[in-house]
């Protein structure tokens, strides 16, 4: 399009609007060779020195042209990414991203639409969300849902939702007073949880840590016990987190049994679903959510199992009321209008924290509608018999020893050797370091354990052969290390 439109006056605009679109299309082009080409490069690399150096300027300096600092990007930020897109990444719980969510990205950063109220599509899109989500769930017409940067953010939410849903509206006006309230979740629950009761002020004591049983479940009769316990000595049960997927082993609260403790106790049921949620779109994963429809809040993330482009956390809430008691304050600048721009009646920020936000919706959208629920069900299943096979070749070797059932998607294991949890520790480091795979370490019952979480849809079998045969040779490697050195000492 070479149509003669007057010059912008925006400072921020092209100054050659030619040169912006055939810089984009490289943009594109580069995008989508790197994404084809992922595994010929390594998992993760640390910046260098130089690297490091070349952000750590004191002043932003004079403007450069968008494709000097394009070539700066090329040669300074890509090649130091944070490694999930990988197929050899599996050492966290994280999504490794839909390529077509980074296209809708960059349109939703074109459209630079404020999501946080007002009357447009981008709130509507995120209705659309909710909407689905509901309906995946079983949630009741009465839900509400939001986009939050993740599974933190909403865990946050969720307490400060049964906080005030204890407490009546006077805890916004007076704070918490003189109230006792204790919350309950199991020992595996996301540390965020913790922070959680820290930052709503209830305080981390107030969060009872309750011992799991031997498949790693929230032990339901211990609950039961401190719950009893609790109101015997006059503080009010408010809050009960499930978890549905622990990041240790991928372990699933019976939500159905928790949903009745939260019946009898009047508690809230909270379901901290950041990556487990999102299995009622595959068969094998589906019937451990049993109960889930029976939550009062659900905190989940697209960016993991869902594989939207960070960030994209997500709240519902069974009745919209119980956010809105919270969040929503009625100020003149933010008034609504029957119609115009203003018009809505409940807009995003009376339902969080956020004025201003970005529009998560479209990049999710985006890969619900182009890939499907299908594809996360499938990607799910065939995470599952990944960690199965690599499940069966732990258990077929003498060297390695498996440290927990591997029912869902997270594998832990060691090498098995003298002084294992410095060794392990070893292990890893260097495999991270190599760059062909990269888990991650955890504990499990206080061993040291190497943790496989297979959440990227683009590993196979390659990568697992990769894991097993490298945790091998460095166990081999770093042993005769150790023994050379301790011929060395006393010698
Ligand atoms: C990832 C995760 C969280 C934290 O979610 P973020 O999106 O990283 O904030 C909380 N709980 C569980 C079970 C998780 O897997």
């Amino acid at each position: 399009m070479t149509r003669d439109l007057p010059a912008s006056a925006s400072p921020f605009d092209p100054k050659d609007w030619e040169a912006f679109r055939v810089l984009g299309r490289r943009m594109v082009d580069d995008l989508v060779d790197q994404l084809q080409t992922l595994r010929e490069g390594p998992v993760w690399r640390p910046p260098t020195d130089q690297v490091r150096a070349a952000f750590a300027t004191e002043a932003v300096g004079a403007p450069a042209a968008p494709e000097a600092v394009y070539a700066e990007y090329l040669e300074n930020i890509a090649p130091y990414a944070s490694g999930n897109r990988h197929p050899g990444f599996m050492g966290w719980v994280q999504g490794g991203g839909a390529p077509i969510g980074a296209l809708a990205e960059m349109l939703a950063a074109g459209l630079n639409m404020n999501c946080g109220g007002r009357d447009h599509v981008g709130i509507e899109l995120e209705r659309q969300i909710a909407t689905w989500a509901r309906g995946w769930f079983g949630f009741p017409d009465t839900s509400a849902g939001l986009f939050v940067t993740g599974a933190s953010q909403a865990n946050f939410m969720a307490v400060l939702a049964a906080r005030s849903f204890a407490l009546g509206g006077d805890v916004r006006t007076r704070g918490l007073g003189g109230a006792r309230l204790a919350a309950y979740a199991q020992v595996g629950a996301h540390a965020c949880v913790v922070r959680a009761m820290e930052m709503a002020g209830i305080g981390r004591e107030a969060l009872r840590l309750i011992p799991p049983d031997a498949d790693f479940r929230i032990s339901t009769e211990a609950l039961r016990a401190q719950i009893a316990a609790d109101r015997a000595a006059g503080i009010m049960p408010f809050l009960i987190v499930g978890t549905a997927g622990t990041v240790d082993v991928g372990a699933f609260d019976d939500l159905a049994a928790l949903a009745d403790i939260a019946d009898e106790s009047g508690a809230w049921l909270h379901v901290d679903g950041a990556f487990g949620a999102l299995g009622v779109h595959a068969p094998s994963v589906k019937a451990r959510l049993e109960g889930l429809s029976r939550a009062r809040s659900i905190a989940f993330d697209f960016h993991k199992w869902g594989q939207v482009p960070y960030d994209a956390g997500f709240l519902i809430v069974a009745d919209e009321a119980r956010l809105t008691d919270v969040f929503s304050s009625p100020v003149a600048y933010l008034s609504r209008s029957s119609t115009g721009l203003a018009a809505g009646e409940v807009w995003p920020t009376d339902l969080g924290p956020d004025l201003s936000r970005g529009c998560r919706a479209l990049k999710t959208w985006f890969v619900m509608r182009a890939c499907g629920t299908e594809a996360i069900g499938e990607a799910i299943e065939r995470s599952l018999r990944l960690a199965q096979s690599l499940a069966r070749r732990i258990d077929a070797h003498d060297r390695l020893e498996r440290l927990a059932p591997a029912e869902l998607n997270i594998v832990c294991f060691r090498y098995v050797c003298e002084s294992p949890d410095e060794l392990n520790a070893k292990i890893v480091e260097r495999l991270q370091v190599a760059g062909s795979v990269a888990p991650s370490l955890t504990r499990i019952g206080g061993k040291v354990s190497i943790r496989a979480a297979l959440f990227n849809p683009r590993t196979t079998e390659t990568e697992l052969d990769a894991l097993i045969a490298g945790v091998l040779a460095l166990g081999g490697e770093l042993e005769k290390e150790t023994d050379d050195e301790r011929q060395r000492s006393t010698s």
